[in-house]
């Protein structure tokens, strides 16, 4: 910056200075704040049953439609399938999948409720897109995932484990600091 006066450098320097340390003491304070209410919550999880293998959940699911529908198909005998003859269900998250026997052919086809994420770079296997976008959201909003189960028991929605959650929350949490590393090393 030659053009600009030595005083006018310095001034913008201190500001900066200043910004980056108050930046610095907001995300450690919140950073802080985080850790506290998320060790509370595990403690009182802790000795609680996975809700996730619990046979007892609410009827109601959030499903990409054109996912279910496109998976409610038996590749065997080409024919379409009906989630009436559901058998068995595993649930990651808010994502599950039902094991459905086909009336025509009678062999059992996994349905997926939604698609996963690409394969990443660095070898993690995907997450399904509904768990890493509620993750987002959450982080965004600052719901904990005692307040989202609340929600969700409102909702008549199955709750989601707390390593679901955290899981989710770290992938993107990862993601957004490779998204931000390039430019921070730029400035
Ligand atoms: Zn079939």
């Amino acid at each position: 910056m030659p053009f600009m006066k030595k005083s006018a450098i310095i001034r913008n320097k201190r500001l900066v200075a200043m910004n980056v340390r108050n930046g610095i003491e907001n995300r450690a304070r919140k950073e802080a704040e985080e850790a506290k209410r998320e060790e509370e919550e595990a403690a009182a999880t802790a000795a609680a049953p996975d809700p996730e293998q619990s046979p007892a959940c609410p009827d109601r699911r959030i499903a990409n439609l054109p996912c279910l529908g496109e998976s409610l198909w038996c590749d065997f005998c080409d024919d379409a399938l009906s989630l009436r003859f559901q058998e068995n269900e595993q649930r990651n998250g808010l994502a599950s999948v039902f094991h459905v026997r086909c009336h025509r052919c009678m062999k059992v086809v996994k349905i997926h409720t939604d698609d996963k994420g690409p394969v990443l770079a660095d070898g993690k296997s995907p997450l399904y897109s509904i768990n890493l976008q509620a993750a987002t959201g959450c982080i965004d909003a600052g719901v904990s995932h005692g307040q989202l189960n609340k929600l969700f028991s409102a909702m008549n929605l199955p709750p989601v484990h707390r390593t679901s959650f955290v899981r989710a929350q770290d992938r993107v949490k990862a993601h957004r600091e490779q998204e931000q590393a390039p430019s921070q090393s730029q400035t």
